[in-house]
């Protein structure tokens, strides 16, 4: 029996070992009208290896603002919908928090449904302090970045970064810069995944690591809080 009309379920899905999914994430992924997905392709992985038949649509950077207001009709009109993104909890640095956002504006229901975070599970394997932390997802690029960082530099939180493999090393050499050769960091690696890795060190052994092995895959980076 369905659970909920008119309702957006926020559901985490694994981010990378596909183990690491809810009972319930399975329940309502099979039991909702339709799952908005970033990357349907990803998706139907998912779907495919817990046997869930349920449509999938496209939700993501590039298409949001166009395709917002057909999902909140349809959640109006009576259908549940659940949203995921390519990994991990939707909304945490990825498109689904603007459909939350339209949903709440437009009095829709919305439904968390926990599971992995990249951010949180390198966090908690980091051996930095995990009583008081902030996440900053992906600094950015170029405009505000020295601004960002120079605000960093004070911060007294254990510090949660996103970033690309690309950036990886000018990150790393930034936070050198800025917060200190001596900081404390812990890289995570492809977490939950075959290659998984954690490198622990001062910014400096760390950005000596790097320097020496080829830099695959997707990373978390918790640096050490201005204590
Ligand atoms: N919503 C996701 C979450 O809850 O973690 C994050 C989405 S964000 C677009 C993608 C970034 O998360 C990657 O660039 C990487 O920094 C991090 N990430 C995702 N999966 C990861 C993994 N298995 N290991 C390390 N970092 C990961």
């Amino acid at each position: 029996m369905r659970e909920y009309e008119s309702t957006l379920f926020v559901v985490a899905t694994p981010i990378g070992n596909m183990e690491d999914i809810t009972f319930r994430a399975v329940r309502i992924l099979s039991e909702v009208d339709a799952i908005a997905a970033e990357d349907t392709r990803i998706t139907k992985r998912l779907l495919d290896q817990y046997n869930i038949s349920t449509p999938l649509t496209r939700y993501h950077d590039h298409n949001k603002e166009q395709v917002t207001p057909e999902l909140i009709a349809r959640l109006h009109g009576g259908e549940s919908l659940a949203i995921v993104s390519d990994a991990g909890t939707p909304g945490i640095s990825d498109p689904a928090f603007y459909l939350v956002r339209e949903a709440i504006r437009n009095d829709i229901q919305c439904i968390p449904v926990p599971g992995p975070s990249a951010g949180i599970s390198a966090l908690i394997v980091s051996g930095l302090p995990t009583d008081r932390w902030v996440f900053e997802g992906f600094l950015p690029k170029k405009k505000g970045r020295h601004t960002r960082l120079l605000e960093l530099s004070g911060e007294e939180r254990t510090i949660v970064i996103y970033e690309a493999k690309y950036r990886l090393l000018k990150t790393l050499r930034d936070l050198g810069e800025y917060l200190g050769e001596e900081r404390q960091v812990t890289v995570g690696r492809e977490l939950t995944k075959k290659f998984e890795e954690m490198v622990r060190g001062t910014c400096n052994n760390v950005i000596e690591y790097y320097s020496n092995n080829t830099i695959k895959g997707e990373f978390v980076i918790v640096v050490e809080g201005n204590r």
